[in-house]
């Protein structure tokens, strides 16, 4: 596989303005995609891409998926927008559903993760003002953690390098070890109103909770009538192979999970889902969104929704993520760039070794040009999250073209 190095004018032109117009601060990829089909994507110039990162873990069904289309297309042509001064049926049912196939009683809608964890960190706060009065204020969250780029939720995201700058941030934050149960104690105690904690924390490098974890973090909010909020913003809806990843821990439940991306399988949505212990804090003038529950967005979400719940989607999550870690391991076995192999289901994170440690970002462009659109999580992880329904042909086609770019890292001598 190998890409034509011509570029149309019409690319050159697109990349250069966007290159000049948007705010620097992206920088994509020097390409216009155009069009998608499955766990496939074209550009403009007409080169193919398998799909290995579904948008950050968005577009879980692929593109283009008909089901999907046919829902946006008919409630288009009834109603785009109404506000949140009345119901609107997508939306509700959205809720009954989510509700239903989760520990939830009530939801809030809204149009990003972040914003689905500003509403949680909003909820925690007036849940402890309500019952202690002012001195319980304190969330807790964790080093490596990512909970969006707000200002609440980048001070929730305990890394210095999306802090830098910002300041003065939000009080009212705490930092704890991820995975160090010991070191809980000390973090959750009376001033805590809440712990936020991804199961498998994704940006920063794909690192899941080890066993027991998250039980112990649930023990001592419950210890400390503190809320247990689990971001599961790229974790959950299936991701993991099953609906949240925090189902894996036994007997845990939650007060409150925050999902976003693949819930609108490409459009727009998050959502705060709250159970009994808070669910009436909110009560009306406490907060909003313009946009939240948006009706098109609703109504692909209970398609994507009901799709992601089927036996046979989570069984492709099990599989496929099977058999990528069985290549990962192959090609590791022949060149030794990997140090480890780590998620769950098609959440993976391929950790580098030695002279490949913070090349990720390099060997991820190495990947494009031969037709592979792969992720990093930080600059020693590749991180993959294809769509979830992608099927073996896709996934072996796409892994063949890994293969190929790393044949050629190794013998370019960057290994
Ligand atoms: C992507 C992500 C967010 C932020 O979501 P946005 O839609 O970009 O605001 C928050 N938490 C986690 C775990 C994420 O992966």
């Amino acid at each position: 596989m190998t890409m034509p190095e011509q570029q149309t004018r019409k690319t050159r032109e697109l990349v250069a303005t966007g290159q000049r117009r948007y705010v620097p601060n992206y920088a994509p990829k020097e390409m216009i995609l155009d069009r998608g089909e499955g766990a496939r994507m074209w550009d403009l110039d007409g080169n193919e891409y398998v799909d290995m990162g579904a948008g950050i873990g968005v577009t879980s069904l692929g593109h283009g998926a008909p089901a999907l289309a046919e829902a946006l297309a008919a409630q288009a042509g009834r109603l785009w927008h109404t506000s949140n001064l009345y119901f609107v049926e997508p939306a509700v049912r959205l809720a009954e559903e989510l509700c239903e196939a989760s520990f939830a009683e009530r939801v809030f809608f809204c149009n990003s993760g972040a914003e689905a964890n500003e509403a949680a960190i909003k909820l925690a706060r007036k849940h402890a003002s309500l019952r202690h009065g002012p001195g319980k204020r304190e969330i807790v969250t964790f080093y490596g953690g990512f909970h969006g780029r707000t200002l609440a939720t980048v001070t929730a995201t305990a890394q210095p390098k999306y802090q830098e700058g910002f300041e003065p941030l939000p009080e009212g934050f705490r930092y704890c070890d991820y995975n160090d149960a010991a070191a809980l104690d000390d973090a959750i105690g009376e001033r805590t109103c809440a712990v936020l904690v991804e199961p498998i924390q994704g940006e920063g490098g794909v690192v899941p909770a080890e066993a027991g974890f998250l039980a112990a973090v649930a023990e001592r909010c419950r210890a400390h009538d503190a809320l247990l909020m689990l971001d599961e913003i790229q974790s959950g809806l299936a991701r993991t192979g099953r609906l949240f990843a925090y189902e894996w821990e036994d007997g845990l439940v939650p007060d409150v999970v925050t999902i976003a991306k693949a819930l609108g399988g490409g459009l727009p949505i998050g959502a705060m889902l709250v159970g009994p212990r808070a669910a009436e804090t909110l009560q009306p003038g406490s907060h909003g969104s313009t946009f939240g529950g948006n009706p098109i967005a609703a109504a692909v979400a209970r398609v994507v929704l009901r799709t992601l719940c089927s036996g046979d989607l989570l069984a492709n999550v099990e599989h496929q993520g099977e058999r990528l870690r069985k290549r990962l391991d192959a090609l590791h076995n022949e060149f030794g760039f990997i140090a480890e192999v780590r998620g769950k289901g098609l959440m993976i994170g391929a950790v580098l070794r030695g002279e490949w440690a913070g090349r990720a970002g390099e060997l991820g462009e190495l990947c494009r040009r031969h037709g592979v659109l792969v992720l990093q999580a930080g600059p020693d992880v590749l991180r993959f999250l294809p769509p979830l329904n992608i099927t073996d042909a896709e996934l072996d086609d796409g892994m063949d073209r890994f293969e190929v770019a790393m044949r050629e890292a190794v013998d370019a001598g960057t290994g």
